[in-house]
């Protein structure tokens, strides 16, 4: 399948590192121009190496600086990415972190955190999307009149012991992803969900960094490998594009078979 997303403008959050990165990546090989999108003025080289590798192979982009759990920033973001490249045609959902403690441990701060990032940031993100997309109005280049993709998680329907915070934010961006798709339908505007399994970045190397954790980390996947970003980046060009022009309101997994419950294979 070629995809040409013809120049679309798409901002994708925490792009600086793992899946996001990986998703801008693919996403301007197929023809978007990318807001390579960090949070703190510590990970701009890594913003850098991300707009790096997109220019190498041709393509455009811009790094812009915003916590997406900050409305003013987000605001900031999203008018800067109108002032240079006209609109916005694609919003990819992607910032996100973990503040893992066990629940009676949980402080309020670790709670919110997570919560304000994961959630908080689809939150106003979407919203300035959404108004962008609908003052705008069609265009030649899409069917529809804006995507927004979230990565989610297999945690947004497998719970998860010790990551009460984590599971909680993305159990409720499905019921947001779900809310706006109906909301905004007949708008032409496209929500989904990826979700992905455990893919190969930072934010678990824990899991993967030693055999003894990754030989763990196996008998939770059927498919036997773990994932990659670009994994998760072929479905989301896919995504973006008029391919996938019925498809709204679903979560997508991207986990080698992990939401089959592999511990079940041998009679549960
Ligand atoms: P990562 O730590 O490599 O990337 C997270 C990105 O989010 C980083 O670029 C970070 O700078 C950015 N970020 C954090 N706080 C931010 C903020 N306030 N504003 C803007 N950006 C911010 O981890 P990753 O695995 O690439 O995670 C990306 C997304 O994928 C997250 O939403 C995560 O929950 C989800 N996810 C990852 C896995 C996995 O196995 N890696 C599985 C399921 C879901």
């Amino acid at each position: 399948m070629d995809i040409n997303l013809n120049k679309q403008v798409a901002i994708v959050t925490g792009s600086s590192s793992g899946i996001g990165k990986g998703i801008a990546i693919s996403l301007a090989k197929s023809g978007a121009i990318v807001i390579v999108n960090h949070s703190s003025e510590h990970s701009r080289p890594e913003a850098e190496e991300t707009l790096k590798t997109i220019e190498e192979n041709g393509g455009e982009g811009l790094i812009i600086q915003c916590d997406v759990s900050k409305e003013d920033q987000v605001l900031a973001m999203f008018q800067t990415t109108i002032d240079k490249y006209g609109t916005v045609d694609i919003l990819i959902n992607n910032a996100g972190l973990q503040q893992d403690a066990s629940f009676v441990e949980m402080t309020l701060a670790q709670w919110q955190k997570v919560i304000d990032v994961n959630l908080t940031g689809q939150f106003l993100c979407s919203r300035e999307a959404i108004k962008e997309f609908l003052k705008r109005g069609m265009t030649e280049k899409s069917k529809a009149l804006g995507k927004i993709i979230n990565i989610s998680s297999v945690h947004e329907t497998i719970p998860w012991a010790g990551h009460a915070n984590y599971a909680s934010s993305k159990g409720a961006l499905r019921m947001l992803m779900q809310t706006l798709a109906q909301e905004y339908g007949k708008q032409k505007i496209r929500v989904n969900n990826i979700c992905p399994g455990a893919i190969q970045t930072p934010i678990n190397k824990s899991a993967w960094d030693n055999q003894k954790s990754l030989d763990a980390l196996m008998t939770l996947i059927p498919y036997d490998r773990i994932g990659q970003p670009e994994d998760i980046g072929n479905l989301a060009v896919f995504l973006a594009s008029d391919y996938s022009d019925y498809i709204t309101g679903a979560s997508i997994y991207v986990d080698g078979g992990m939401t089959t419950l592999e511990s079940f294979a041998d009679n549960g």
